[in-house]
């Protein structure tokens, strides 16, 4: 059985927490860098002997070294991942990892962070979705590690699979293959609405977020603008927009 425990995180707001999963002796992502979360992870998690992580992005590993002291769990995480700790086992996709209450089997799905990866309960069908998804928020594509055709394939290779998505934010995906279908038709609806922000002729990707996300209340226009840049990665890769010198952007 999977238990979940929301640990406190110095995450990307609106987010507050990250979730902790445990499955027999492993624990995914002990993710708390503060004392008194990482003594409540640790009462929670008992004994354990593996530490999976979903990929290397602070908010999910601030636990590691802590946990790692007190049980002397062995760290598992994907041979991509960089971090700044020593990691024992490095994962490759299809690997499956035996937890003494069930087997995970590891997904890569790169596009959010480099050596992401995603752990299914063979049992279940749930899949622990670290930040492909998320229970609330959305999830932020930074380049150049974050890239638009990299996530979207990883969500594309997910939804055929089917089971519950337990993100490391938020609460669990009940219905997973209808969030990846609208997680990649999201994606590439704003990524039509950055096309047609060109129509009026040349934008830098500010310019363009400004106009894109006009109507969202509370926009950060800044971290709306990184995301704007990932869409017009995916379109001048495929042609469809230039990139001039001065920082702006055109319709081919
Ligand atoms: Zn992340």
């Amino acid at each position: 059985m999977l238990d979940v425990l929301p640990v406190r995180t110095p995450t990307v707001p609106p987010a507050t927490h990250t979730n902790c999963y445990r499955l027999g002796r492993a624990v995914i992502d002990p993710a708390s860098p503060w004392p008194d979360e990482q003594e409540r992870l640790a009462a929670w998690a008992g004994p354990v002997d593996t530490i999976l992580l979903t990929h290397h992005h602070h908010d999910h590993v601030g636990g590691v070294a802590d946990l790692v002291a007190r049980t002397g769990a062995r760290v598992f995480a994907h041979a991509d991942a960089r971090l700044p700790f020593p990691v024992d086992v490095r994962l490759h996709d299809g690997d499956v990892v035996d937890t003494g209450a069930g087997l995970l089997r590891c997904l890569h799905t790169p596009g959010h962070a480099d050596g992401h990866l995603c752990y299914r309960v063979e049992d279940t069908g749930d899949i622990v979705a670290g930040d492909m998804v998320a229970g609330h928020g959305t999830i932020v594509l930074i380049e150049p590690e974050g890239h638009l055709a990299t996530y979207i394939a990883s969500l594309e290779r997910l939804l055929p699979l089917g089971g519950r998505l337990l993100p490391a934010h938020g609460p669990a995906l009940e219905d997973g293959p209808a969030t990846l279908a609208q997680y990649v038709a999201h994606r590439h609806a704003r990524t039509a609405q950055v096309a047609a922000a060109l129509g009026g002729g040349p934008l830098d990707p500010e310019g363009i977020a400004a106009i894109v996300y006009a109507g969202v209340p509370g926009v950060h226009l800044g971290l709306a603008a990184v995301q704007v840049r990932t869409h017009l990665t995916w379109l001048v890769e495929r042609a469809r927009v230039r990139a001039h010198a001065d920082g702006t952007y055109a319709l081919e």
